[in-house]
């Protein structure tokens, strides 16, 4: 794997534990609220009658009250959750980017002239083309009314059979860790499309400037890989062709769903008559000595 996979798993890994702490937070926020009804939560699995309970829970709201407690920090939670993922995309596309354009003048010995955006121009860019899974997993965790239901339901639940606080709080963090897992979800799968993204129009750029380049599928050989995306590993194609599995690229934004979620495959360039290639270019033999971060000092401006 190059060293833009690996900084982008580095940021991914970062991210997920952003996120274990925002939920975890929330969780504690969520707890407290349940603790600032103590008295109430006493009284309810002190009364061994179920309508009495019931009755007791719906006096002045109080179920309805407690649960608007609760659904604020859950969204509050969601909402920075979103931000903190799309922040990251940023950053993932502008590495991938900078570096499949290094990698691509260094095997050619000489400057085509890549240039970076931005980091505006990329969010700009970034938030015209949301793929319809990113709005799903958006949609999923600004969807109050889902999780408002599922809160309803276990704490109606919990607080009728006259349940202490630590097993509510359970429940709770049951309905807590579905945002939380969606969470997760959206960060893998749009880490992978965004760093496909990135590098796609990285070849493009190549392509435009009349380099002979192709896509190479690189399968990301752990555990988690799917057994389809093993046999993808090395797999070669023109930039406007599918690889065999339908996708333009990782992640594919129009890609089916069991071919694009969580998955963290990856792609790299591959040139082709580099000999004759280089025949036409102006060579630069500093190029090739570069190192990623001496190109990027020498030729991007950011
Ligand atoms: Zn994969």
């Amino acid at each position: 794997m190059d060293l833009a996979h690996q900084k982008t798993d580095k940021i991914l890994e970062n991210l997920e534990k952003e996120l274990n702490k925002i939920y975890k937070q929330a969780y504690f926020e969520c707890k407290s609220k349940l603790s600032k009804n103590q008295k109430l939560i006493d009284n309810i699995g002190k009364t061994d009658d179920l309508i009495k309970r019931n009755n007791l829970l719906r006096k002045n709201n109080r179920l309805d009250t407690l649960l608007k407690q609760i659904m604020l920090n859950i969204n509050f939670a969601n909402v920075i959750a979103v931000k903190m993922i799309n922040d990251e995309m940023i950053n993932i596309y502008w590495f991938n980017y900078a570096y499949l354009g290094y990698t691509i003048e260094k095997a050619l010995n000489s400057r085509i002239g890549f240039q970076v955006f931005n980091q505006n121009v990329i969010k700009k860019l970034l938030e015209d083309e949301l793929n319809p899974f990113t709005l799903i997993a958006i949609d999923n965790l600004k969807d109050k009314g889902n999780v408002y239901s599922q809160l309803k339901r276990e704490l109606g639940v919990g607080l009728l059979q006259g349940e202490s606080i630590t097993k509510l709080a359970k429940r709770m963090e049951k309905v807590l860790n579905i945002s939380h897992n969606s969470s997760i979800t959206m960060a893998r799968t749009e880490t992978t499309r965004i760093e496909g993204s990135a590098r796609m129009d990285s070849f493009e750029y190549a392509k435009s400037k009349n380099i002979e380049v192709k896509k190479e599928w690189v399968s990301t050989l752990d555990k988690r890989t799917r057994k389809s995306h093993r046999k993808l590993m090395g797999e070669v194609r023109e930039l406007d062709q599918k690889f065999s599995n339908g996708l333009m690229y990782p992640g594919d934004a129009n890609g089916k769903s069991e071919e694009v979620i969580r998955c963290r495959c990856t792609m790299v360039a591959k040139l082709v008559d580099l000999k004759e290639t280089k025949a036409e270019l102006d060579i630069d033999e500093r190029i090739n000595k570069m190192s990623f971060e001496q190109w990027g000092k020498e030729y991007v401006k950011s």
